[in-house]
């Protein structure tokens, strides 16, 4: 038995014949584990060949797309979460969810490399509060006499750099910081 971390994606698969049949047969697994489950495995008995092969994922947890999907999908994203880390497995779905992510062709699959580049962070209360961190680390003011930087609009810088950036809220509340490219 694998132990579960807490953002581990999971998905409940069922047999479509069953369910067309009106009985729901299926069971929740780790999404890792979606593409190995057999038809047999499922029913918990011996099924012949070529019947009730047919499965499917009518639910997912700790995915970030929310639609049913085919096992090998959601065996990829186990994979993507196995690689990225289950730390950083909330703010990777986050981007994902902003939908202002890079994706892997036309799938809904997000390029690692750029979410690596593209994410600050989170932990702040607002992008405002990024900004004059991030006005802070880089001395933005610093040529500014200390008694005229109160005259500047912080306020205003922020709204403009916020057209560079994409901010994405947890269900918790937390916010989830990107560079748009
Ligand atoms: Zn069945």
């Amino acid at each position: 038995m694998t132990i579960a971390t807490t953002n581990e994606p999971r998905c409940w698969i069922g047999c479509l014949q069953c369910y067309n049949e009106g009985r729901l047969v299926g069971d929740w697994y780790a999404a890792t584990e979606a593409a190995e489950v057999t038809t047999s495995q499922l029913h918990g008995r011996p099924i012949p060949e070529h019947t009730h092969e047919e499965l499917w994922c009518l639910d997912t947890d700790c995915i970030p797309v929310h639609r049913e999907m085919d096992p090998a999908e959601a065996a990829r994203w186990g994979e993507i979460h196995a690689e990225v880390g289950d730390d950083m497995w909330p703010a990777l779905c986050a981007w994902v969810r902003s939908g202002s992510y890079v994706a892997e062709g036309d799938t809904d699959f997000p390029v690692l490399s750029d979410f690596e580049d593209r994410y600050c962070g989170s932990g702040w209360d607002s992008f405002q509060d990024y900004a004059e961190g991030l006005a802070e680390d880089i001395g933005l003011l610093s040529e500014v006499p200390e008694s005229l930087q109160s005259y500047f609009d912080m306020q205003s810088w922020a709204r403009d750099l916020a057209f560079d950036y994409v901010t994405e809220r947890d269900t918790d509340g937390t916010l989830h910081i990107f560079r748009s490219y």
